[in-house]
């Protein structure tokens, strides 16, 4: 039995780890390598192994960072089957071909370039047609819990992670040479008390973990306290007869923060009539998929949910997809809120938002998120005075809220308490970090309660027997 990693080694994006057991070969997530300056090399390379030796592939959720490379893995030759939940199929669906639309567009714009100084054209890693391929290699959806048998010789369960709609860790059993060996997968492990989702499901006692690192190194704020932070910007706000603005991703964060604004309408810390804008049509789209999937939200919700009663619905929300219709938001200058990505101002529609508000005095706007450094998010977050948009100047009068306690990603304490379930495993793969950071200081804590544990490098292998 053999394991080798081939992404978020001592890195956090890029998720691929390959599990040759029991006859079969397994791969656990094809992630995009993102962010560092040579992703797009890291994501051109050579996977680490044959594409079309890969027998099946387990997906435990629909983030790019676990799901993107999935239509390049099918462009280079996979033919197997693709396992995965069924809130994670739809929301994988529209992350890659967003993905896939982004590529294109970039590659054009790369070639139009070339071209004018006599280079050749750019492709795209893939293109739309790369994922709608893809999608035929999806199986059966499965839901949590449930014992299924890959061969005579493997078994695999999908537990909840608790992270985001649909995403699971994953507990394979696999049997060779009269042997039997349980690996468990975290995937990306959520924090306990998401608003949406049931607390991820402890593992099971096992010989083999694998486990995500992201918050190694931190403990998170408390969410109630954040919840208040945000209502009362908006209170403040709308009195003053102004806009909140809210830079958001399409997935998650913004159903979170829907669902926590219903809340606050319903207890009378918010009017029925405030209007709620939800102007990104990404995010119009996989607030949609969360409404067809009840069965991975918590279970008060999932009962809610099929007795008609939707955690977003919003007396005054109004999803936006055309342009026209985002555009003649800018003539609202007060009593709205404006969710629109992207989350780090880095593009999208948020920007003409920020443009048309951030010069007022008594507007607002709230960062819900990670800005990483470099973003106009993090210019304005780091208390910039004035910001450019579209090449104009502009001044920042509005207050800006930074809102921490809004995390999809287990902390440190959290992740301990999770692996303490596993037992006294041989082995902790530790994957899916910063080596410097949370995976250094993971490993730490790991060693001191006795355990033994690795971190692997790109491709680096490891026998399991
Ligand atoms: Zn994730």
């Amino acid at each position: 039995m053999k394991l080798s990693f081939h992404g978020a080694a001592r890195n956090v994006t890029g998720s691929c780890h390959l599990l040759e057991a029991g006859g079969l070969r397994i791969l656990i997530d094809c992630g995009m390598f993102q962010g560092a300056h040579h992703a797009d090399e890291e994501n051109l390379g050579d996977f680490g192994f044959k594409p079309s030796d890969i027998d099946i592939l387990l997906l435990t959720h629909a983030h790019l960072d676990h799901c993107g490379r999935i239509p390049l893995l099918v462009k280079r030759g996979f033919t197997g089957k693709i396992i995965t939940t069924a809130a994670t199929r739809d929301l994988a669906k529209l992350i890659m071909m967003d993905s896939a639309h982004i590529q294109e567009e970039d590659a054009a714009r790369a070639s139009r370039r070339r071209r004018r100084a006599g280079g050749e054209q750019i492709r795209p890693l893939y293109g739309q047609i790369d994922v709608l391929s893809a999608l035929d290699y999806f199986g059966p959806n499965i839901g949590y819990e449930e014992d299924i048998a890959l061969n005579e010789a493997v078994k695999i369960r999908f537990i909840n992670a608790g992270h985001i709609l649909g995403s699971a860790a994953i507990v394979v059993e696999a049997t060779e040479n009269g042997a039997t060996r349980r690996i468990v997968f975290s995937g990306d492990l959520g924090s306990p008390g998401h608003a949406l989702l049931s607390n991820s499901t402890p593992p099971p006692e096992c010989d083999y973990v694998v486990m995500e690192t992201t918050y190694g190194d931190r403990m998170h704020k408390d969410l109630e306290s954040s919840v208040s932070e945000l209502v009362e910007a908006i209170q403040r706000t709308i009195a003053r007869g102004r806009n909140v603005v809210i830079p958001t991703f399409a997935m998650e964060r913004t159903q979170e923060i829907l669902y926590h604004l219903k809340k606050a309408v319903e207890n009378g810390d918010l009017p029925s009539s405030l209007t709620v804008f939800l102007d990104s049509p990404m995010a119009v789209s996989a607030t949609e998929i969360f409404r067809r999937h009840a069965e991975s939200f918590s279970p008060d919700l999932r009962d809610d949910i099929l007795s008609g009663k939707h955690p977003f619905d919003l007396p005054g929300l109004r999803f936006t997809r055309q342009s026209a219709d985002s555009i003649a938001i800018n003539r609202i200058t007060g009593g709205a809120v404006i969710m629109a990505g992207s989350g780090m101002c880095t593009g999208g529609r948020v920007r003409h938002h920020l443009k048309h508000n951030i010069w007022r005095s008594n507007s607002s706007v709230v960062f819900v998120g990670f800005a990483a450094q470099g973003t106009l998010a993090r210019q304005i977050v780091d208390g910039a005075k004035h910001i450019r948009i579209y090449g104009e100047d502009i001044q920042v009068k509005a207050d800006i809220y930074t809102i921490n306690g809004f995390s999809a990603h287990a902390d440190q304490r959290e992740l301990l308490y999770w692996v303490s379930h596993a037992g006294s495993p041989k082995t902790i793969f530790l994957v899916h970090g910063d080596y410097e950071k949370g995976m250094s200081n993971m490993k730490e804590e790991l060693e001191k309660k006795g355990l033994s544990v690795k971190c692997p490098t790109l491709h680096a292998e490891a026998n399991l027997d």
